[in-house]
């Protein structure tokens, strides 16, 4: 069986060094501050605000929320954003994917740009991961690095694949591996013969929002499994992820739960980001 990589427990550890690194920019008079827009129409947007909301809470970081509606212009989102990159109060700026259809988000990213983009999913910030260049790091594929470090698993010489290629989650995931000397390949809905390929990972990380795609027998024997997904399955009491969790985890090495894996580092990656932020500018 395998040994599970726990992001819960590990997010709480963060938590606590992030509450300290807050409680010291207060006495220096720094209140760092997060602010995020969110689609007003998707409740699981909405739902992952809230949560990253209150978890700012409780590191002592103050967060405001805008829910864009249908009567938002893409002149209104722009002014917002604008507004917030120039007010000094803010340190972190997040736009949660995806806004309404009617508004051009790519626009917004490149206006938002990379000083205040603790998400990490700009194309400045994007532009900077490629180019090995200090910026802040997308939350998920920087928390999950996180969790590997914390376990002490190396990257080295490893054949990584990374199911997905989506700008938030496996381009990035993808780049920081290969910066950690991994040998990656990036699979994708066009992909041949995916089982076979992940056959020959020494770490699958699953990036798709399938539910349970990625079977116990495509696992090699002692790899480690990565799963990124979050998926709601009507009928199943349970959200689950992107991996079959009790096929693979009868041949993986490691493996992340879901939920308790991925989910919880990337709101911790998320909230240091914002730290960091603040810091820089004290
Ligand atoms: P996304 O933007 O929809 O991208 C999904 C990727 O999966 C695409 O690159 C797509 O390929 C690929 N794909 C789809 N079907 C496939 C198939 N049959 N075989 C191989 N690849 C396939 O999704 P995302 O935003 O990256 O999110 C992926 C999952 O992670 C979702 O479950 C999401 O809820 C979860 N997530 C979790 C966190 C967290 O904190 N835990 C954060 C973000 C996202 P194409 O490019 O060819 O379409």
């Amino acid at each position: 069986m395998s040994e599970i990589l726990d992001g819960l427990a590990l997010s709480k550890i963060l938590r606590a060094e992030i509450f300290e690194r807050v409680q010291k920019l207060k006495e220096r008079g720094v209140q760092p501050r997060l602010d995020i827009l969110v689609s007003a129409s998707d409740p699981a947007s909405l739902a992952y605000v809230r949560m990253k909301k209150s978890w700012a809470a409780k590191a002592g970081i103050e967060s405001h929320s805008y829910d864009v509606d249908e009567s938002w212009s893409q002149a209104q989102l722009l002014t917002k954003i604008a507004e917030l990159k120039g007010n000094p109060e803010v340190h972190g700026i997040m736009v949660q994917h995806p806004l309404p259809k009617h508004l051009d988000e790519a626009s917004a990213l490149v206006l938002l740009g990379s000083d205040k983009d603790v998400d990490g999913m700009t194309p400045q910030s994007l532009g900077l991961l490629a180019s090995d260049l200090p910026g802040f790091r997308c939350a998920t594929p920087a928390g999950i690095m996180r969790l590997l470090d914390y376990y002490q698993i190396g990257l080295e010489g490893k054949k990584v694949l990374v199911i997905g290629r989506s700008i938030i989650l496996g381009k990035p995931a993808a780049l920081l591996m290969l910066q950690r000397n991994a040998t990656v390949t990036i699979a994708h809905s066009r992909t041949q013969n995916l089982a076979d390929e992940c056959r020959q990972a020494d770490l699958v990380l699953a990036a798709v929002g399938r539910p349970e795609m990625v079977k116990g027998d495509w696992i090699k024997p002692g790899a480690v499994v990565i799963d990124a997904g979050y998926n709601t399955v009507e009928g199943r009491e349970k959200d689950v992820g992107d991996v079959d969790f009790a096929g693979a985890s009868e041949v993986a090495s490691w493996i992340t739960p879901v939920p308790g894996g991925v989910g919880p580092m990337t709101v911790a990656t998320l909230l240091a980001n914002v730290v960091g932020a603040a810091e820089l500018k004290s």
